[in-house]
């Protein structure tokens, strides 16, 4: 079966740091269903990762236009904004309709060819069960297609490349983690990231009863971080599930740094 293109919907970068190859592999892929998923649950995975040395990209699936805050337009310079604050190598958007992400065969197709264009070595996905159903279709349609991308026979003018790991990002059911980073780090930029979609913020007068723009949203975003740090003993902690057990090269390593110490 063959992709003719990227699906149905075009494909529109956001933000690229190379200006002679507009879609450069990467070693990482966070996938988000809106603009500022991915800056909400995997910032200081992104940044840790930039300061580590890894290439980074977010593929954003919707423009956001159904949001009861801001226009499509706005959340794209907001978008822009955050992945320089992020450093991200790329950011891409597929156009999906808010609101109606759905793992379709022709999504799979997208999702495929972006993937073997960026040749990602980790994939991280939204969770497959979430309060918004474009956050779990998202996290269906990855995981399907994570598979599909190493079979030459779909879409055969792309070279395959399977990814190495699939992860998902935590969400808003009860969740245990399979693995928490130490964003400690690089929480303020990873703040400072989340506030680029200002348009979600404010003003508080339209805002009333909305999740994100609750005085209580940025605190309770602190409140996970720091309730996962606790669980590996450091200040922050972002939290990652995986369905097959991580595999670790070096245990007594992994354990190098004492928990509980101040850094
Ligand atoms: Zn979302």
């Amino acid at each position: 079966m063959s992709c003719r293109s990227l699906g149905a919907h075009p494909l529109i970068q956001y933000f690229s740091l190379s200006s002679t190859d507009p879609i450069e592999p990467v070693d990482l892929v966070v996938f988000a269903a809106h603009p500022d998923d991915a800056e909400l649950n995997c910032g200081g995975l992104l940044l840790i990762s930039k300061l580590r040395g890894w290439k980074t990209a977010i593929v954003d699936a919707t423009q956001g236009e159904l949001g009861s805050l801001g226009t499509a337009e706005l959340r794209r310079e907001e978008a822009e904004q955050a992945a320089r604050c992020l450093q991200l190598n790329s950011r891409f958007n597929l156009g999906f309709p808010d609101g109606d992400v759905r793992d379709t065969q022709e999504n799979r197709q997208t999702v495929i060819s972006i993937i073997r264009k960026l040749q990602p070595k980790l994939v991280i996905a939204p969770p497959r069960d979430d309060h918004h159903p474009d956050h779990s279709a998202l996290g269906q349609l990855i995981e399907r297609s994570f598979y599909l991308t190493g079979i030459k026979k779909l879409c055969p003018e792309i070279p395959t490349h399977r990814p190495n790991a699939l992860l998902f990002h935590g969400g808003t059911r009860p969740f245990e983690p399979d693995a928490v980073v130490d964003v400690t780090p690089v929480i303020e930029k990873r703040k400072e990231a989340i506030l680029c979609f200002q348009s979600q913020f404010k003003p508080k007068e339209e805002a009333s009863g909305i999740r994100i723009a609750s005085d209580y949203f940025m605190d309770s975003v602190e409140g996970r971080l720091r309730y996962f740090g606790s669980l590996i003993g450091v200040p922050f902690g972002e939290p990652y599930t995986s369905l097959n057990p991580l595999p670790v090269k070096d245990l007594v390593a992994q354990f190098e740094e004492e928990p509980w110490k101040a850094r």
